[in-house]
Order: structure tokens, then sequence, then C-alpha cells
């Protein structure tokens, strides 16, 4: 686990090809995107949309990766919910990082980053893609629910800090598979790709005695033979301890030594979880976390001393090392593949991934084989010369199971006796039944896949121009809450949210006689009044053109809490937004539709994730493109917040014209400056349009109007 920058993500486009590809953005508090020229107030006009481009269909990805953006969108979706469904912290928060970081990492704060998936990249397609993207997000959300809260500052010496994430990783992830033993198929299938993917420690060997050659020929410093040596015991323990299986072969007695400090340190780190889960100790309380780094550190100084790593690390540079997180990244696979083709690299993976597998049948057989010839003495003796390891305990016999015809009823009762073994994924021997999920994928896991193939839940609703694309980005809303407006409208809203408003009044349906004494007969009656937006329904368009950008965090702030606003009261919103280039190329992103029901943190996280980038206004064409929608759910209103003038004029006049049959048009300008002049001057912009209803306010101004406008609240 390391800790990273926050990365942005920030939406995405179409090239000129037609291809999608995210906008992303550098790290930072704030991002420019890509910035377009500023095309402004000399604004051409965008010729009116054909019916073709009307027609305009999400070009169809064919290619198994299903970089769609439904799919993209989808992938977002369900990521968010594993994030905090499998790390059970309630803050989790997973964002794609679409900037070019491409490695999975997480921060204490439960933020998970992970690679974005239009860009990921591996050594296996499909639905093993998803099971290894998947993987690398479980680990992470492992590490958020096990890991303690002072791993990032417990080491201060790099060599410690590297074994360390070692002994962690294993930590956590047999912990996790001890918790949700139906993990166990899944993680064997990413040590199989992780198998598949690191480099063979026989070639690290053989480094190593061309580096000694090269040392006796004069041509090598001693401690370059060092480093190579190093290299091949970090790497031979860490696929030992995390992944299970070892790639290539050592000499015996290196890897004599190998094994047995592999199999101590995997020993000691269950005996470890084991004092951990006796003692109820939190990763999150500080002395808790306290007494598990320590724990960890006895590991990690017993796995330095018995392999002499501090000698040997003497001239190290651990900035390059890659740790388990990053087996997943799409930057590994493309250094695992070299120079071959992707074709030849998938290949190859695939191959190393069957020779996994092979190797976990034979040994699975050889186990059952054993325990069924050996008996119950045996049976006991072999757990305790195992590696201590207990995850093996909580595993229950599967009755029904398929087996063999050479294994009968002695078979299954083999099984249970294989608990303890040396060092195997989580430490457990899996059952063949398990193997065979681990090969072909558990079935939750093929059930998300096809969500995602099918872009659940982002699919384009009826009625809906296609070309509204689904935000892909998403950002953490947090800095957008404005607590101070929220107060304020919980405050005024009280009687939206009872949905009735009781008045006291001369007249009306319930007699209060202690107000008509007191009021001298003046307010003697209740008034009820309803008082509801719930069911209503409101399409928000709001212009994510360039010049937007100089108060783009306002801008979006404001809108975040007027919708979530209106949504608290029962509003349902649709959320579009727009912005558009010279050739009439594209933003038009659809933040949320009706169809996806109620607003959720999610969607407010879609918005977040927005930047403004395309350089014109193609206000008319976009309402081209929500005209069936607007007709067939006919909203309360249709809002739209704008900050300058159409770049299509014509076509704007036209289609407020005949939108303003279906629903009431009302727009919201946003002037260059509070300034009288500049408010005069946007107001005179949207007078041209002949909308139901125009305001000019500033970005402050916005959700207090728009709030007063849809639920009004008398004074
Ligand atoms: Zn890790």
């Amino acid at each position: 686990m390391k800790k990273k920058h926050r990365l942005v993500v920030v939406g995405f486009r179409k090239n000129k090809k037609g291809d999608t590809y995210p906008l992303t953005a550098p790290t930072g508090r704030r991002q420019s995107i890509i910035v377009a020229q500023r095309f402004k107030s000399v604004l051409p006009e965008v010729p009116h949309p054909s019916p073709v481009d009307l027609l305009q269909v999400t070009p169809h990805i064919a290619d198994e990766d299903l970089q769609s953006a439904q799919s993209q969108a989808a992938v977002v979706e369900i990521s968010r919910f594993l994030g905090t469904y499998l790390s059970g912290f309630p803050d989790a928060a997973v964002y794609p990082n679409a900037t070019g970081a491409e490695e999975y990492s997480c921060e204490e704060d439960g933020t998970i980053h992970v690679p974005e998936w239009g860009k990921y990249q591996v050594g296996v397609q499909g639905l093993n893609k998803w099971r290894i993207y998947r993987g690398g997000l479980w680990h992470e959300t492992q590490h958020l629910k096990y890991s303690p809260k002072d791993l990032w500052t417990y080491y201060a010496d790099a060599l410690e800090k590297d074994v360390s994430n070692i002994v962690e990783d294993r930590r956590i992830e047999s912990a996790g598979v001890k918790w949700h033993t139906g993990y166990l198929p899944e993680k064997i299938y990413s040590d199989a790709y992780a198998y598949a993917i690191r480099p063979s420690v026989e070639d690290l060997w053989n480094r190593y005695e061309q580096a000694q050659n090269d040392f006796v020929a004069g041509n090598l410093s001693r401690e370059h033979v060092d480093t190579a040596l190093f290299d091949v015991r970090r790497e031979a323990l860490l696929q030992n301890v995390i992944g299970g299986f070892q790639k290539g072969k050592l000499p015996q007695a290196e890897q004599a030594r190998i094994d047995d400090v592999s199999k101590t340190v995997i020993k000691s780190i269950g005996q470890l979880n084991e004092t951990v889960e006796a003692n109820g100790w939190s990763p999150r309380d500080s002395s808790d976390s306290k007494k598990i780094m320590d724990g960890v550190d006895k590991i990690v100084q017993y796995a330095i001393s018995s392999l002499s790593l501090k000698t040997l690390a003497k001239n190290k540079n651990f900035s390059d090392q890659m740790d388990w997180d990053q087996t997943f990244s799409p930057e590994v696979s493309r250094d695992a593949r070299g120079g071959s083709s992707q074709e030849a690299h998938r290949q190859k993976v695939q191959a190393d991934i069957d020779e996994f597998f092979g190797k976990k049948r034979r040994e699975q057989q050889d186990k059952q084989g054993q325990d069924s010839g050996q008996g119950e003495g045996q049976k006991k003796k072999d757990d305790k010369q195992g590696s201590g390891l207990s995850q093996g305990k909580d595993r229950k016999k599967k009755k029904g199971e398929k087996e063999g015809s050479s294994s009968g009823q002695q078979g299954k009762e083999g099984k249970e006796g294989g608990k303890a073994g040396s060092g195997n994924g989580a430490g457990q021997h899996p059952t063949a039944e398990e193997l065979d999920a681990a090969q072909n994928g558990s079935a939750d896991i093929i059930a998300e896949f096809k969500n995602i193939q099918q872009g659940t839940g982002f699919e384009t609703p009826e009625g809906l121009n296609r070309s509204w694309e689904p935000v892909i980005a998403s950002l953490p809303t947090g800095s957008y809450d404005d607590t101070v407006f929220k107060r304020d409208m919980q405050k005024r809203m009280r009687d939206w949210h009872s949905g009735r408003k009781v008045e006291v009044e001369k007249s009306g349906q319930i007699l209060n006689v202690g107000a008509f004494v007191s009021s001298h007969g003046k307010k003697s009656f209740y008034r009820i009044e309803q008082k509801s937006i719930k069911g209503q329904k409101y399409v928000f368009l709001l212009d994510f053109s360039v010049s937007q950008k100089s108060r783009e965090d306002a801008y979006k702030k404001a809108m975040i809490n007027t919708v979530e606003t209106l949504a608290g009261v029962g509003g349902k919103m649709a959320v579009f937004v727009f912005g558009g280039t010279e050739n009439g190329q594209s933003g038009f992103l659809r933040v949320k539709t009706f169809e996806q029901g109620l607003w959720k943190p999610s969607d407010s996280g879609r918005l977040a994730g927005l930047t403004a980038s395309l350089g014109y206004t193609p206000t008319g064409t976009a309402y081209s493109k929500l005209t069936s929608y607007i007709a067939k759910h006919r909203p309360q209103y249709f809002v739209t917040v704008t900050d300058g003038s159409p770049s299509d004029r014509t076509v704007t006049q036209d289609k407020v014209r005949e939108l303003k049959r279906k629903t009431k048009m009302v727009a919201f300008g946003i002037p260059e400056s509070a300034s009288n002049e500049d408010r005069e001057d946007m107001a005179q912009t949207l007078k041209d349009f002949r909308y139901d209803k125009t305001f000019v306010a500033t970005v402050d101004e916005i959700p207090t109007k728009i709030v007063d406008l849809i639920a009004p609240v008398d004074t």
C-alpha cells in the first residue's frame, strides 16, 4: 500500500475519430484540463443538427474490453459499492485514476485509488480482466479493514518498509479470506495471475550468478552482486508468502532457506492474526494499531535477519521495487509483455495461469491421496507440522461435491485434514470445487461482469438521444458540501419536508380555541396547506463550457447543493451537462436521468468529477437532443443554467418555443461579474430567447433562487 496524491478524474469526450476518451487532470487541488480557446461573444452559428446527428449512436465497442462509456460508468458504480461492502468502511470511496497513474492504493481516510477501467489493459481479457481488476480493489479494501493506522508512519527505513509490505499484504489477505471463505477462489485466481506476471526467481538467480562472474572478472562491484542476491530473496519471499507459489526453481540450499523462512513467516502471520482477533484489536485504535505493528515488526525483523537482507540491500534502490499491489496494474503488465505483441503476451500469461492451476490440482490430488491413505494419526501430525495457520479451521466440508470415482468418502474426510500447508494462497488447501471456481470465476463475479458488459444502470433511457453519454468521472464531494446553506434550507424547507404547512388564520378547517382567545377572534382557525414537490420532475441542463472554468468549483458546489436540497424534499431530478466544440462535437453528458431513481451521493460525485473544457455553448443543440425526453416526462420545470449566449442562437430560440409547450422553460444566467452593468447584459441576453422565466444570479445566489422558484417559502 502506498500513500498517493489525490488524483482527479474529470469526464470524457470524443475525439475526431469518434473514439471516446476520458478527460483527465493532473494531480492537485485545481486542475486545468483541455482549455480550449475562449469563444464567447463572437460565436459562429452552429448549423441546425441534421437528423443523422440527432440519431448519433454511441460508437459500438466490439472488442471484449468493453470500454464503452456505459460499461465504464457501471464499473465505477460497482467499484464504489464494493469499496464499502468489502471494506466494511462506510467512508470508503473508490476513484478511478484517470490521469495516467495506474496503480492500486488507498489512504487512511478511506479513499481507494484504482486504475481506470477504460485504460485497463492487462494480460487477460473479458471476465478475467474484471476478476483481476476486482482482485486489486479487494486487496485495497482489506488494507482499509485490517491495516493498522500507523502502518504508514511506523517505518522510516526503506528495507523495513518494503519487507513489512510483504508481511502486511499477506496478513490482510489471510484475514480477508478467513472472514469470507467464499472469496478463496478469487484470491487463487489473483495468485495465478501474479504467478504469470511476476518475474521468475530462477531468472533473478541467473542474473545473480552472472553478477558473480562479472565480479570475479573484476567488472562489477561486490555491492552489485549483493543487490542481485537481495532481488532473488526478496522476490522469492514475496511470491511464497503472498501468492503461495514460487515461479522458477532455486538451487537446493537456497531454496531450502527460502522455504524455511517463508514457512515461519506465514506461520507467524497466522498467529498474529489469531492474537489480533482474540483480543479484538482494532486497526483504527492508536494503541491497538501499535500492538499490531509491533507484531508485524517481529516478523519483519526475523525475515530480514534470517535472509541477511540488511547486508545485501546496502546499495539497493527501493524506489522501483514492485510490490504485490502493483502486480495487477497495467504498467506491470506492459513491463512483463516487453517487446512481444499483446496477443503473444496474453497467450503467455494464459499458459502460465494454466501451469499454475496444473500445479495446484496436482497438489490438491496429492494432498487428498495422502490424507485418505494416512488416516487419523497422520492427519493430526500434519496439522502440527504445517504452517500453523489457522485459516483453514472454519472451512466446512461441502456436501455433494463432485468428485472423481477414486475418491470416495475417505477422500472427503481427508480434505478436512488438509488445512495447513506450506503457504498456499491464504494458507488453505482448496478443494477441487474451489479450484474449478478459481479457474472459471465465481457466480456473483460473473454476474457483475454481465452488468458491466451491459452497462447496467447506465443504459440510454427510452426517449433520450443517445449522444447523452454517462459520466464516468467521480470525485469526493466533501469539499463541495455547503453546510451553512444546507442548514438554512433544512429550516426553511421544514414545511416541504413534512409535505404540509399549518397556518393559524381567520378562517380554515379546524377551530383553534387558544388562538381564538389570544387573537381576540382574529385568528382562530388552522389552515393546512399542502406543500410538496414529491414526485414532481425537474430537469437541469448545466452549461459546462470553458467560460465557467474560473468559477468552476463554486459552480459545482452551487449545483450539487441545489439538487441535493430539492431531491431531499422529494423532487425527481434529471441532470445534464453540455459544452461544445467548433465542429459540433459534443460533450453531452448525462449526470443522472429520471430512470436512475433517487439522487444518490454517487450522483453528486459524478457532478463533482466534471470539469468545464469545451469552448462552445451549443444550448439549442442540447435542447434538440432533449426534446423527446422532455415530451415523455413533462417535467415541472426545465432549468437551464448558463453563463453566456448560446453559440446556436436560432436553434435555441426555436427549441425554447417548442419546449415551452411541454414544460416551464426557466433560464438562470450567471453574469460576468456582480456589477449592475453585467447583470443587465445578462438579462438582455436571456430576454431574446423568450423563456417562461429568466433569472440573473451570481453563482452564490443560484441555490437560493432555484429553491425559491421550485419550492417557494413565504415569509
Ligand atoms: Zn497491499
